[in-house]
């Protein structure tokens, strides 16, 4: 028996391909409107986001791909008999898969009766119902959690992110499966052990542009232990940053080799039960990538962990300001009846004011005076700092972009860095 090809999406439309004839050729599914591109068919494992949709419903976000009955159903056009593979896995949104694990397999055929515009067309659901059936009546157990959904943002505040530590744990720890191709399914307890030792970094939103801008020219590193904040970690962006739209990170040191993990925040269009289901089954985050490293290995900037290394390096070279966060007291509480100690949640902002240049008495690089009405950021670069024994290794170390403009004037947005420090946090972390 030949193995089953690998499932294809379009590197330019992110969207699972259907194949056509044999030998078979990719096409875009018949309902998707693109902008006319041809499809550019590439294996969905090198993809960290794939624009599928719940296999009953439509739904946009699909979250666990659940394994049953093959299905093929068959199409009549009046130009192509159209013979549509539904396969084995099928991909299933939080509020499909709430009603199947309630056996209310009745409400997954409204929500597609629905989707599809036959309301209550009594032959059409029946039609549904049989294709549904013939897939779940052979369901075999387990589920596989979907890692290639890109979510709608979701903020995640400095208080919670002990909660979504331990819920990524055990997690992680669980039976619900994770997609192999991230690579990560025979060290899930090593990186849970890891998680229960992190530190936990939650950076403000200046310090994450001030990042992101660091990290689009980032040069390449060698990664050693200490370029890090801490051993263990995990640190959470308050918003999705760079094009993978990644909310938070984890690395584990053991042996001298480092393991990453890149997450993306899911759940952020749901509500009621569905959503309870997915915060108590998985939890806030899902790893979308992730990357084993021996120490010492030289890291491209090009690399997807690129804006996590930036972080880092910013940390550790003294351009943040690191204090502590009060957690939430129900964690606090939950903590302390387990005999654990209150978990600390440091929080990372830009350290002080960094007007050092005087404001104002530069000249511009061109020569001309700039209005004094406002401040504008000028960009920093990164420059190699000689480190470590006999000074031989060498650190990217960023130069600060400093600010220019009269202390008391506003910051303008227009410059390409945005960023601005020396605002007391409120206690919680919340902007
Ligand atoms: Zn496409
Ligand atoms: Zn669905």
């Amino acid at each position: 028996m030949s193995a089953a090809p690998e499932e294809m999406a379009c590197q330019v439309c992110l969207s699972p391909l259907n194949t056509l004839g044999m030998p078979p050729t990719y096409v875009h599914p018949a309902h998707l409107t693109t902008d006319g591109h041809d499809p550019a068919p590439v294996p969905v494992s090198r993809l960290d986001t794939v624009h599928r949709s719940c296999d009953f419903c439509g739904d946009p976000y699909p979250t666990w791909t659940l394994h049953g009955g093959e299905v093929t159903a068959i199409a009549i056009s009046p130009t192509t008999g159209l013979v549509q593979d539904f396969g084995h896995a099928w991909a299933t949104c939080a509020t499909c898969h709430t009603h199947i694990d309630d056996r209310r397999n009745d409400k997954v055929v409204d929500r597609a009766a629905r989707a599809l515009g036959f309301g209550n067309h009594p032959q059409a659901r029946e039609r549904i119902a049989e294709l549904h059936d013939a897939f779940l009546t052979a369901r075999l157990p387990g589920r596989t959690l979907i890692t290639t959904t890109a979510w709608p943002a979701t903020t995640i505040t400095a208080g919670e992110l002990p909660k979504i530590r331990d819920r990524l744990t055990r997690f992680y720890r669980g039976a619900d499966k994770l997609p192999a191709a991230l690579g990560i399914t025979d060290v899930r307890d090593q990186i849970a052990a890891s998680l229960d030792r992190s530190h936990l970094y939650w950076i403000d939103n200046d310090f994450t542009d001030l990042a992101e801008h660091a990290a689009a020219q980032l040069p390449d590193v060698s990664i050693s232990r200490d370029l890090m904040p801490s051993a263990d970690g995990m640190l959470v962006w308050p918003r999705p940053v760079t094009h993978r739209q990644f909310t938070a990170a984890s690395w584990a040191s053991t042996n001298d080799r480092l393991q990453l993990v890149l997450y993306r925040a899911i759940g952020g269009s749901l509500d009621g039960k569905p959503l309870q289901r997915l915060r108590e089954q998985v939890g806030w985050l899902v790893p979308m990538s992730a990357t084993h490293l021996p120490e010492r290995r030289v890291v491209p900037g090009s690399h997807p962990s690129a804006m996590l290394v930036a972080t880092w390096l910013l940390i550790t070279q003294q351009a943040a300001e690191v204090t502590a966060a009060r957690v939430d007291k129900g964690v606090a509480k939950t903590y302390a009846r387990t005999g654990r100690p209150t978990p600390e949640v440091r929080i990372v902002r830009i350290r002080g004011p960094r007007t050092s240049a005087p404001p104002g008495r530069r000249p511009t690089p061109d020569g001309t005076e700039r209005s004094q009405t406002s401040r504008v950021w000028v960009s920093g670069h990164w420059r190699n700092q000689a480190h470590g024994p006999g000074r031989k290794l060498r650190r990217p170390v960023y130069i600060h972009p400093f600010l220019r403009g009269p202390d008391d004037a506003p910051i303008r947005l227009s410059t390409t860095v945005r960023m601005l420090s020396s605002r007391r946090p409120k206690p919680d972390g919340r902007e």
